[in-house]
């Protein structure tokens, strides 16, 4: 999904940087262990702990989760509006 791969870029360690904490269930690397607390609310909330769910709510409400958030939020306002658009026109050309 192209929302995906636009946090990926965002959050993805670059090559010359050391991860500083790494997804205990995928392996993918992160800058810090908040990053990896927010894709594991995201990504592994079927298969993660109570504990690991705890900490990515509490972290929820932090600033950060909404950079972190800001681009699937604006993927789906793009969508949305398109969709609407779209039926907006059908209902139109079908009246
Ligand atoms: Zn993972």
């Amino acid at each position: 999904m192209a929302t995906d791969s636009a946090i990926e870029r965002e959050y993805d360690v670059p090559a010359d940087e050391t991860p500083g904490a790494t997804c205990p269930y995928c392996g993918r690397p992160y800058r810090s262990e908040q990053y990896v607390t927010f894709h594991i609310g995201v990504d592994h909330a079927d298969e993660c702990s109570e504990a690991e769910r705890e900490a990515f709510e509490e972290e929820r409400d932090d600033e950060e989760y909404d950079l972190f958030t800001f681009h699937f939020k604006a993927a789906i306002s793009v969508f949305l509006i398109y969709f609407l658009f779209t039926f907006v026109y059908a209902l139109v050309w079908a009246g």
